[in-house]
This record gives C-alpha cells, sequence and structure tokens, in this order.
C-alpha cells in the first residue's frame, strides 16, 4: 500500500503567483501597447560580479585536471569558506567555523533544521510570513501559532500570549522589509531563554542594512548563542540565487532540555542526508570575501538600496503610505482608501502596467498592503514611479 504523508493534505493551497501570473498575462493580451513593469519579481536582476565568476571558471578549469580536481566534498561545507564567513561576516562574535554549515541555500536549511526538532513542537511565525516557515512545519505535523505584525505595532510582533517552542523572525523582514533593533531583539532573546524556546532566525536580507541601530546577526546580542539558530544566504547579498548557496550558523552553546547540542544534530542530518555545496560554487562564495569581491557585491546592493530609495520617495510623493525599502529589498505599500490587497494590486496593473505582490499572500495582516521589489533595474523603476505619479494623483 503507498500511504502519502497526511499532512499535505492540510497545506493551503498557494494560488499567489498562479493568479498574479495570469492577471498579468490577461492584461498583456488586452494592452499590447503597455510593457508590465513587473516589481513582484523576488529575483535578483543584476549577474554575479566579476570575482565570483572568475573563480567559478578557476574551479571549473581544476575539475578538469586529474591532479586539482575535487570530488565529494565535507558534507558541513569546506573549510575555506567557513572560514571567511566566521572572519568576515562575525567577526568580533566568537562563531567558530565548526558551527557553521554551508548548504545550497536558505530556503532547504528552513526546511531541513526540522528534521532536529521534535514533531509535537509548537511553532510560532509572524503573519505576515515567508510562507516556507509555515508550510514546511504543517508538513511536519506541527503546529503554529501566528504573531501579528500591522501598522499598529510598528510591524512587530508581540511577545506570544501561548508559549511556542520554535520561533521565526526574519529581519530585515520579507515581504515588509521593516527590521527590528537591537532592544527588540533583545527582548526576544530574553523570552527565549526564559521560555526555553528555540529562535530560528533569518537574515537572508543582512547586507541590505544600512541603519546602525539594525543588528546584522542575532549573535550580537547577549545570550543569542544559547537559544538561536541563524540562516543567510548569498542569494541577494550576491546574485546567487541560481548559483545556490548558503549557510547555516548553529553554536556550540545551543543545547536541548536534555543537554543534546543541537550542533551535533544538525552535522548528523547534514552528513546523512546532504552531500555538500559544489565545490565551485563554494569557491564562486569564497571569492566575495576578497576586497575586489567585496566592493563588487556592495556596488549591486547599493543599485538595488538606490531603486528602492526611489520607489520610497516615487510612491510617498504620490501619497502612498510605504514601510521598508531602507533596510531592505522590499517596499511594503498600504493600498489607499481601505481597498483589498487583490484590489490594489488591480489599480496598479490597470492604471500603471506595473505588477505587484498582494500582502494577502503572506498572510491574513498582509491584508490590504502590496510589496513591491527594488530587484529592477533603474530604468525599471522610475519608469514605473513616472506611472504612478502621472496615473495614481492622490
Ligand atoms: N529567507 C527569506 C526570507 C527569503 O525571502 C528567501 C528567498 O526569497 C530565502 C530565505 C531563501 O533563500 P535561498 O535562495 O538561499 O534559498
Amino acid at each position: 500500500m503507498i500511504k502519502t504523508n497526511a499532512n499535505f493534505s492540510k497545506l493551503t493551497p498557494s494560488y499567489l503567483f498562479s493568479e498574479v501570473a495570469r492577471k498579468i498575462a490577461a492584461f498583456s493580451h488586452d494592452h499590447k501597447d503597455v510593457d508590465v513593469i513587473r516589481m513582484s519579481i523576488g529575483d535578483v536582476t543584476r549577474p554575479i560580479c566579476r570575482a565570483a565568476v572568475d573563480a567559478l571558471h578557476r574551479a571549473a578549469d581544476e575539475q578538469a585536471d586529474a591532479a586539482a580536481f575535487h570530488g565529494y566534498g565535507p558534507e558541513q561545507g569546506y573549510a575555506f569558506l567557513r572560514d571567511k564567513i566566521a572572519a568576515a561576516d562575525y567577526e568580533g562574535l566568537g562563531i567558530t567555523p565548526d558551527e557553521i554549515f554551508i548548504s545550497d541555500g536558505a530556503k532547504s536549511d528552513i526546511g531541513n533544521i526540522g528534521d532536529i526538532l521534535s514533531a509535537d513542537s509548537v511553532v510560532a511565525v509572524t503573519d505576515p510570513v515567508y510562507p516556507v516557515y509555515v508550510d514546511t512545519n504543517i508538513m511536519a505535523g506541527r503546529r503554529i501559532i501566528y504573531l501579528p505584525c500591522t501598522e499598529e505595532n510598528g510591524f512587530l510582533p508581540e511577545l506570544p500570549a501561548e508559549r511556542p517552542d520554535i520561533i521565526y523572525l526574519c529581519y530585515p523582514n520579507n515581504p515588509t522589509g521593516t527590521t527590528m533593533s537591537r532592544s527588540v531583539l533583545q527582548r526576544w532573546v530574553d523570552y527565549a531563554l526564559e521560555s526555553r524556546a528555540l529562535i530560528l532566525f533569518d537574515s537572508a536580507y543582512e547586507v541590505f542594512i544600512t541603519e546602525a541601530d539594525v543588528p546584522h546577526s542575532i549573535y550580537e546580542i547577549d545570550g543569542a548563542k544559547r537559544c538561536a539558530i541563524e540562516f543567510r544566504s548569498f542569494s541577494k547579498t550576491a546574485g546567487f540565487t541560481g548559483m545556490r548557496c548558503g549557510y547555516t550558523v548553529v553554536p556550540r552553546e545551543l543545547k536541548a532540555d536534555d543537554g543534546t547540542p543541537l550542533r551535533d544534530l544538525w552535522l548528523r542530518r547534514q552528513t546523512t542526508k546532504f552531500n555538500g555545496a559544489s565545490y565551485p560554487v563554494q569557491r564562486a562564495a569564497e571569492a566575495i570575501y576578497s576586497p575586489e569581491g567585496n566592493r563588487q557585491v556592495r556596488e549591486a546592493i547599493d543599485y538595488y538600496l538606490g531603486n528602492a530609495a526611489i520607489m520610497l520617495d516615487g510612491l510617498r510623493a504620490a501619497g502612498l503610505e510605504c514601510y521598508g525599502g531602507v533596510n531592505a529589498p522590499y517596499v511594503w505599500v498600504k493600498a489607499p482608501a481601505n481597498m483589498t490587497s487583490w484590489q490594489m494590486f488591480d489599480l496598479l496593473l490597470e492604471r500603471c502596467g506595473i505588477a505587484s505582490t498582494p500582502g494577502i499572500g503572506f498572510g491574513q495582516c498582509g491584508e490590504g498592503y502590496i510589496r513591491l521589489t527594488a530587484f529592477n533595474t533603474r530604468e525599471n523603476t522610475i519608469a514605473a514611479i513616472r506611472r504612478i505619479a502621472t496615473n495614481l494623483k492622490p
């Protein structure tokens, strides 16, 4: 008998992206003269930097040479990359290379981490939320508590009324683009330590932080090494969405109630189910830590942040209320006049030829908002803002 995981039937079908695509296709069919500007894209548009491409070429040549060839690598990732991450991304924070695990991206790690956690754990997520946190836990049969993030609370969740075992925090946030200050994050770390909860901290957008009071890593916060796992990604940092590389930090100090170090369980999980990210990709990731790689990556990030600044100015000038966009590539726009997310989506598409992502797709509290991304060309960003200024007058 073939039996499936019954939890899959509890997943909410996701029509969001197919419905967005269907509406864009229908609009384009009826308005052949309008070039739709896609501000819904969650993917980067700039190519990976020269330093990373050169490293990729060198690694490819090594693979063609019997003396330099690399077969299976360490499941945890090559030391050459973990050493650079520990020294550069965790400078002064006391994270050691053996606490860093390289992977094929943050999404897999965020989903896979559940393997080492009890199936009866209660999980807290923000609403709106990056849907991967929700769906991976529903697949595993875990119960979910939603923590509303609204205009009233500045898109920062209140501490949960019911104690969760696992808490997902993503800052800078997708989709709202908002951030958590050091003092607020300290409150969450203190809460997790007191209530013996585990924080899963997603800092996929860390590189976009521009303000001094926004922590780049949860390990900047006192006590975090005893209650938090951190996920990072090269996807948005270095345009690696198609290359696939990220990493997870599990500090040695982080222990389960029975004293088991979570790091050892994660190592066991990875060595059993994962054979490491590819050698050329890890070499390319390493190149980002060279002075020229660092500079080139910064250029791309500043380009996107420049787009975000143009978007914020233009949207506010058009009378729209906006959040995010300063430490993140996302701008969270409130639909005017109590419109729903989908009504705002339709308005932007039909009046301005702009595609957005309806906030309701990220949770109930996303209703009444849309998400716009800065991952566009400068020309398209400027053109989109011009269209809004002309066609969406307050
Ligand atoms: N975490 C967040 C909040 C994201 O928005 C994304 C990608 O969009 C990821 C993780 C996944 O990153 P990766 O490409 O490394 O799997």
